[in-house]
């Protein structure tokens, strides 16, 4: 007899295998968002970093009146465009984004080990700071949530070739939903400018991935798109631990 556990996982499996089979056959992103509206397991979560990817997909949830809990994590590091353009995002669609934040006690004690900028120290030291920023903040804003939007795309880096457009997430426990997934980027960059959704003015600046302001830098052109994140670091692997191990089985569960 199984667990309640395996039930809900052997469930949340056979939901991604209907929706990422469902979704590759969608042309648009609001036919997509209205598809995951219906199918995916709720509560649905959408973290936004409001990069442009996030951008469009907010404007698609507007677009689609979706019942979506819409949350963004703020480390605390971000440029101050970065803030401005969450204030204009709200404005524009005429909704509240869920701000979380790291636990005070655990930034505290994550500064006073390694020092204000001690994420330079070290690879352990950079994915410890991102670990108290980002990573536990986000476990707890997913808490409860059956469902998780992103905006992850393949020809983002290496490393994200192979995302789905719907798989089990088993850190979260979620059906993890990738919207875009084959979305090139001038495709993106086109929705952008044909529906005016508002971006931040550093893509402008050579800025194109945004993440915390001192780990991020603009490129040149030719460079990687995400060149310019953690640059002091090597090419491979440089993702701050939010999408780790997409493709592992809930707990639990056999496959
Ligand atoms: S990107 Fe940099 S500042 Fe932001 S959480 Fe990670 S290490 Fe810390």
């Amino acid at each position: 007899m199984l667990r309640p556990s395996q039930e809900a996982g052997d469930n949340h499996e056979q939901v991604a295998a209907d929706l990422d089979r469902r979704l590759g056959r969608l042309p648009t992103l609001e036919a997509r968002l209205h598809v995951v509206a219906q199918l995916a397991p709720g509560p649905i979560a959408f973290s936004t970093s409001l990069g442009l990817e996030d951008q469009a997909i907010l404007h698609a949830i507007a677009a689609e009146g979706a019942k979506v809990d819409v949350f963004t994590l703020d480390t605390g590091r971000h440029f101050p465009e970065t803030i401005d353009t969450l204030a204009r995002t709200e404005q524009r669609y005429g909704l509240r984004i869920r701000v979380v934040t790291p636990e005070a006690a655990d930034v505290e004690s994550l500064v006073a080990r390694d020092g204000i900028m001690g994420f330079r120290l070290s690879i352990e030291a950079r994915k410890a700071c991102c670990e108290v920023r980002k990573v536990r903040p986000l476990r707890r804003a997913l808490a409860g949530a059956g469902s998780w939007i992103t905006g992850l795309r393949r020809d983002q880096s290496a490393g994200r070739s192979h995302i789905r457009f719907a798989a089990v997430d088993c850190e979260h426990r979620v059906v993890k939903i990738s919207p875009l997934a084959d979305w090139s980027l001038n495709r993106l960059e086109a929705f952008i400018a044909a529906n005016e959704v508002p971006i931040n003015p550093l893509y402008a600046q050579g800025f194109p991935s945004i993440g915390c302001q001192p780990c991020t830098r603009a490129t040149s052109p030719g460079e990687d798109v995400r060149a310019g994140r953690w640059w002091w670091e090597t090419q491979d692997g440089k993702e701050c631990g939010l999408h780790a191990n997409p493709r592992r089985p809930v707990r639990g569960t056999a496959a």
